[in-house]
């Protein structure tokens, strides 16, 4: 096994921290800890620690002074990506639709829908949607972007998760919050890999149940 490789058993544990029960799969066993660790607006340690294992930080891009925060390796790692989708749609209750913010937040927010048996919505930088929609402009931690989602994408009053990778200004997902409820959902949590605490994001999003797998 490679350095930073996950051992065979994480996934198994990452399930047990996330609290698969919540989403109807019989074939892993809960327990106690597991259920009460799913709660948490931070999820076990272990996951943590294989966030931290499986992301890493690519200086000075996409400019100077940013570290961007790299998921594909994580992406890469079969029992690390299913540990990550369980852990950010678990213990939500109901969940009609999972938003996923373009791009990344798509790959992750398909597979939590996938796993919640919901729906997935794309929330798209401006331009991109085919039907009617709204759209909403925010700054970001580099640079400025709108994004929109279809007008007809919630029925009223369906619960909608948002799924991004990370939180840094917190004004992505602020964005994705107000569109969702003008398309007539209600946000029933923000759930993200990585959380940028040092830009103060989750002081936009009070009030929302803001999840971070980790926060650095
Ligand atoms: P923000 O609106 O500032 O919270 O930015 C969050 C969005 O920008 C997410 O969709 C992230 O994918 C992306 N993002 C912002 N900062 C970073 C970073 N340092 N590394 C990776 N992605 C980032």
């Amino acid at each position: 096994m490679l350095p930073g490789d996950i051992p065979a058993d994480a996934a198994t544990a990452g399930h047990r921290a996330a609290g698969l029960d919540t989403v109807g799969l019989d074939t892993v066993s809960m327990d106690a800890s597991g259920r009460s660790r799913a709660g948490l607006d931070t999820a076990g340690l272990d996951i943590a620690d294989l966030i931290r294992a499986k992301v890493r930080d690519i200086a000075d891009y996409p400019q100077p002074g940013i570290v961007f925060k790299d998921i594909t390796p994580l992406l890469a790692d079969g029992g690390a990506l299913a540990a990550v989708v369980t852990a950010l749609g678990a213990g939500y209750g109901q969940v009609d639709k999972v938003a996923g913010i373009e791009a990344r937040g798509f790959i992750l927010a398909a597979s939590v829908a996938c796993q919640l048996g919901s729906g997935f919505v794309p929330v798209r930088k401006e331009g991109k949607l085919p039907a009617p929609t709204y759209a909403q402009s925010y700054q970001l931690e580099y640079g400025t972007a709108t994004i929109e989602v279809h007008q007809d994408a919630f029925a009223p009053g369906e619960r909608v998760l948002i799924v991004d990778d990370v939180l840094a200004t917190g004004g992505t997902a602020e964005a994705a919050t107000g569109l969702v409820r003008r398309a007539g959902g209600e946000v029933v949590g923000i759930a993200v890999i990585l959380e940028l605490a040092f830009l103060g994001g989750r002081a936009k999003l009070s009030g929302l149940g803001v999840r971070s797998l980790l926060v650095v």
